[in-house]
């Protein structure tokens, strides 16, 4: 049995490292543990040098739904794991009809969204536009993690500061008063504190991405009172199950085995 891991976070790495490990014997007994399952993740290709998961990989757009479809049918995926980032709606959309279209069994493997703890501020939006609106309400030194691909929504805001976090490096249009961190999470609860004590920071830009990896940001920011604008997730494509740990992913694809 061949298994699409569509992926781009830690989530569909570890699940190709149970997935691999498993096939090669490691969890006998199990019908994810048969021998005869084959996996292949596939990868945007945005990050200049991703860590990569074990076993096959494939990198690149497939050109869209019919892209997907025909590389589904070539390819004799018989079961499609979506553990794209939660904000990686195009794909999930073109996953959901591609193998819908196919028969394919599809699951959709996302962590959970964050909470707000007691005295957080948090102002929900639905877009990095709206986001941008929020700002000038909110605070004039901003640190800003919702990847490089966002900044032109803040290109307009001339007079606020901006700290941008990204794992490379962002291109224009941004905003004219930046300056740039290059880095890949875990950051830590100190780390994070330090940062935007030393960069004077009074508000944080994010979207609701999830995970324990970048969450200390929000932490940080709710101990020295900085209010937090965060990007709601777009919504799963309709009738997709979802699992939300590598653990019930593994055990939906047994399931499939199984079936
Ligand atoms: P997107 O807007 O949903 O996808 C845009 C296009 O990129 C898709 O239509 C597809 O091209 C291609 N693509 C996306 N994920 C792919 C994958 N895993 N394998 C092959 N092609 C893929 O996605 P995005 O928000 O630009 O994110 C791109 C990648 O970065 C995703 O894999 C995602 O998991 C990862 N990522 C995204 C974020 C974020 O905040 N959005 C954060 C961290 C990591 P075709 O139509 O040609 O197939």
């Amino acid at each position: 049995m061949r298994v699409l891991i569509l992926g781009g976070t830690g989530d569909a790495r570890r699940l190709a490292e149970v997935l691999t490990a498993a096939s090669a014997g490691g969890s006998a007994g199990s019908a994810v543990g048969r021998p005869g399952l084959s996996v292949v993740s596939s990868l945007a290709g945005r990050v200049r040098s991703p860590v990569l998961p074990p076993g096959e990989v494939r990198v690149g757009g497939f050109g869209g739904v019919a892209g997907l479809r025909a590389y589904l049918w070539a390819e004799r995926i018989a079961a499609v794991v979506d553990a794209t980032h939660p904000f990686a709606a195009t794909m999930s959309a073109s996953a959901a009809a591609a193998t819908t279209e196919l028969g394919i069994p599809l699951l959709v493997l996302r962590r959970p969204g964050w909470t707000p703890g007691d005295g957080d501020r948090w102002h929900w939006v639905p877009t990095l536009a709206a986001a941008a609106e929020a700002l000038p309400g909110l605070g004039r030194r901003v640190f800003l993690t919702t990847g490089r691909g966002g900044l032109a929504a803040f290109a307009g805001l001339g007079e606020h500061w901006f700290l941008v976090r990204s794992v490379d490096p962002p291109e224009p249009p941004m905003p004219p008063r930046l300056r740039t961190l290059l880095a890949r999470g875990p950051f830590t609860l100190d780390a994070e504190r330090e940062l935007l004590r030393e960069h004077r920071i009074d508000v944080l830009v994010t979207k609701d991405s999830g995970g324990a990896m970048t969450e200390a940001k929000l932490r940080a920011a709710g101990e020295l009172g900085i209010p937090v604008v965060i990007q709601s997730r777009p919504p799963v494509p309709a009738g997709v199950p979802v699992e939300t740990t590598v653990a019930g992913a593994a055990r939906w694809l047994a399931a499939v085995r199984g079936a």
